[in-house]
């Protein structure tokens, strides 16, 4: 709670006082800190920024408007790529992945080739679909839904990500429950993420996730099997947002305050590898969105032969204050 407090204090202000953190690279020298890559567990494949939303908080700036989709060709080099490398978990996100027609295709393929196959869904996007074939497909494979519900309040979730998504989401929510998604013994899970609605940092997990569980079902008769909650990550559309209202480096300066050392161990970019929707290669998806490519050196998904990424740099910015933050983000 302590960064929290310390979050709302430095940005009650609106007025920006200027930076006095140092970069994240030079905090992790200060701190005897050595950041480098462990085993790849996991593959993020980003299917592209078109996303049926344009949420706030956004760290990719995803939005109707967005063109960049993976197309079919990358996507065959996708699953070349997690064939050679053998990702225990495949991670299909976005922008909203349900908008790019050859999702289908990459379920298919990935779920003889991992043993765990996730899709992030915004939900409202999942309804908008109306696509039975594809919830089909989800449940034949087995595929982890992991659901983004920043609120179980109406209006701030609208106000956070646009007109009518809270209503749509309860709605897929629903859906996918009857479905069998979220309910014990079915196999299939789905779980929920959750993110505050301004510069602040996330309620304990463990308090947010009793909150929606009861809240979910009394209201909906909605069950789901796990909640995580993630501070915004000062990029894309947010960082836009904290600059105009003068709270970035208010923001940044609380969140390398709360900097805590036992979190880097367990950074995503330290087992993850982020292939971007033109095949670049990234060391986390928020690198991707701050265009900063794996170890600091461009390379395609085509160019990889065999995976030696152990011991190698990672590219940091900071943007990472917001991984080390409390008790961490990933
Ligand atoms: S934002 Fe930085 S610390 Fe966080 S996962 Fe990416 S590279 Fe690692």
């Amino acid at each position: 709670m302590e960064i929290q407090k310390e979050i709302q204090k430095e940005t009650k202000n609106s007025q920006d006082t200027g930076p006095v953190f140092p970069d994240f690279d030079q905090n992790l020298k200060i701190q005897g800190i050595s950041l480098k890559r462990g085993k790849t567990l996991t593959c993020q494949i980003n299917l592209g920024l078109l996303c049926n939303q344009v949420c706030k908080h956004c760290h990719l700036s995803a939005g109707p408007d967005r063109r960049e989709i993976m197309d079919l060709n990358t996507i065959n080099q996708v699953i070349q790529f997690q064939k050679k490398i053998g990702c225990e978990v495949v991670d299909i996100t976005g922008g909203a992945p349900e908008m790019n027609p050859h999702l289908p295709v990459l379920i298919e393929e990935m779920a003889g080739v991992t043993n765990i196959l996730m899709l992030r869904s915004n939900l409202s996007a999942l309804y908008d679909a109306n696509d039975p074939a594809l919830l089909d497909l989800l449940v034949k494979h087995r595929v982890t839904i992991v659901s983004s519900l920043p609120s179980l309040n109406l209006s701030q979730t609208d106000a956070q990500r646009g007109e009518g998504v809270f209503d749509k989401s309860i709605k897929a929510l629903k859906q996918i429950n009857d479905m069998g998604y979220g309910k014990k013994g079915s196999g299939l899970v789905l779980d929920l993420v959750s993110n505050p609605a301004g510069a602040f940092m996330p309620a304990p997990q463990a308090t947010a996730e009793k909150r929606f569980r009861k809240v979910l079902k009394d209201k909906w008769g909605i069950v789901f099997n796990q909640l995580f909650t993630f501070a915004n990550m000062p990029l894309g559309r947010f960082e836009r947002w904290l600059k105009k209202k003068g709270n970035y480096d208010a923001y940044l300066n609380s969140l390398w305050k709360g900097f805590n050392p036992c979190t880097v161990d367990g950074l995503m970019c330290r087992h993850l590898i982020s292939i971007a929707w033109d095949g670049y290669l990234y060391d986390c998806d928020f690198n991707l969105a701050a265009r900063l490519p794996k170890g600091n050196l461009k390379t395609h998904v085509s160019e990889i032969e065999k995976i030696d990424f152990e011991n190698q740099n990672i590219a940091v910015g900071n943007h990472c204050y917001a991984c080390t933050a409390g008790s961490g983000f990933t």
